[in-house]
């Protein structure tokens, strides 16, 4: 991460007024229905290391994706290469349509300036104050400064900071210092808003509030967002889409709700940990002891509510929840349920029943051999 941050530092001069540029991305090649951000077989190898190994992705105009993998997945080799501080052995990035991979470091400057940047650590210059820092993009710009001063107003206004213009980073909460690194972000109306592990290093309700205010800036503005992430609830907060990266490649891609009700991939499985509810051991154990039939239901929709309930008269007696319940995501009635059964209830019919109700149904624990 400290390679992006101090790259993207070194691309803001410390004073003067540098010359306009023109924004990338001209004519046809604006059309609504081209991707922000399309990479086609991207391959980046450092000696004999793939850290990316044929990545293949789209992102719509006002698509909030969320990019998650572990430690060492291959997270900053994307990000470098998005921003074209790393170019890949293989495969084509374009931004708004836009081939970066073979262009020049000045062909490249423009392009940048179509990603707004928002990192773990802030990254805000501690000499200047919070309007100082917005308008900095702006001055890169060119822009006048009465200009910048109005933008930077309205920016700080979006971000909920207006009271804090005149003061310095310092005087700021982790949180007030992502809003500021937000509408900096936002200053030079970029296409795409890339979050390089920006709430990482916020409490969980900080964290809880900035990924409000992406969503918010998301459906106020359709402005496009990436988060590139090794935390769900990130994901779950904020995101329309995931995928999941692993050793470099994309092993699993889809609405966040599909991908949380049923995740496929072993590292989605792992990485939703505490997220999606598992058995805990302990009852596994009392169950297994008590010789309890366990079943783990899976049904997105609304019939989720009810499930249980009509499973109940079905079997004409009262099945019993151990664990989980119901979340809700992007609208979505996600449902995750380990249930046992009455004494005496058919394990087939129970089955049967859930199967023809769309839910996905697993046994857990111990089941009894003659079923
Ligand atoms: P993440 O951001 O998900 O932690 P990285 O993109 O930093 O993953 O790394 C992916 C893989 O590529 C890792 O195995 C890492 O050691 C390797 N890698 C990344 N950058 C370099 C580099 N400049 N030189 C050598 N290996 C690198």
């Amino acid at each position: 991460m400290t390679r992006i941050a101090s790259a993207e530092t070194r691309s803001i001069p410390a004073d003067g007024e540098p010359s306009p540029v023109p924004h990338a991305g001209h004519g046809a090649e604006r059309a609504a229905d081209v991707p922000v951000v399309q990479l086609d077989g991207v391959v980046r190898h450092f000696g004999g290391t793939a850290a990316l190994d044929g990545i293949s992705l789209s992102v719509r105009k006002g698509e909030v994706v969320g990019i998650i993998g572990r430690s060492g997945a291959g997270k900053s080799t994307l990000i470098r290469c998005l921003n074209g501080l790393e170019r890949p052995d293989r495969g084509t990035i374009a931004i708004e349509g836009r081939d970066i991979t073979g262009l020049s470091e000045a062909e490249l400057q423009p392009l940048r300036r179509r990603i707004g940047m928002i990192f773990q650590h802030f990254n805000l210059l501690s000499a200047k104050t919070v309007a100082e820092n917005v308008m900095l993009p702006l001055k890169i710009e060119g822009m006048p400064r009465a200009e910048r001063r109005e933008r930077a107003a309205e920016l700080l206004d979006l971000v909920g900071l207006s009271a804090k213009a005149d003061a310095y980073p310092s005087a700021l909460s982790g949180g007030q210092k992502q809003r500021v690194g937000i509408a900096r972000a936002l200053a030079a109306r970029p296409a795409l808003l890339l979050s390089d592990e920006a709430t990482s290093a916020l409490d969980p309700e900080t964290t809880a509030s900035i990924l409000a205010l992406l969503k918010d800036i998301n459906q106020r503005l359709g402005l496009t967002i990436l988060l590139v992430t090794h935390e769900m609830e990130v994901v779950r907060g904020v995101a329309d889409r995931v995928a999941v990266i692993d050793a470099g490649k994309i092993v699993e891609d889809g609405p966040v709700w599909s991908v949380f009700s049923a995740p496929k991939a072993a590292t989605t499985r792992s990485l939703l940990g505490a997220i999606r509810p598992d058995l805990p051991p302990a009852i596994v154990a009392e169950l297994a002891a008590r010789g309890e039939r366990v079943l783990g239901v899976d049904l997105v929709g609304p019939e989720a509510a009810t499930l249980l309930a009509a499973l109940s008269i079905e079997l004409k007696a009262p099945v019993r929840l151990v664990h989980g319940g119901i979340d809700y995501i992007q609208g979505q009635s996600v449902g995750r349920f380990f249930i046992t059964l009455p004494a005496g209830a058919a394990l087939p019919q129970a089955i049967a029943f859930l199967t023809r109700h769309g839910a996905h149904v697993e046994t857990t624990g111990h089941v009894p051999d003659h079923v």
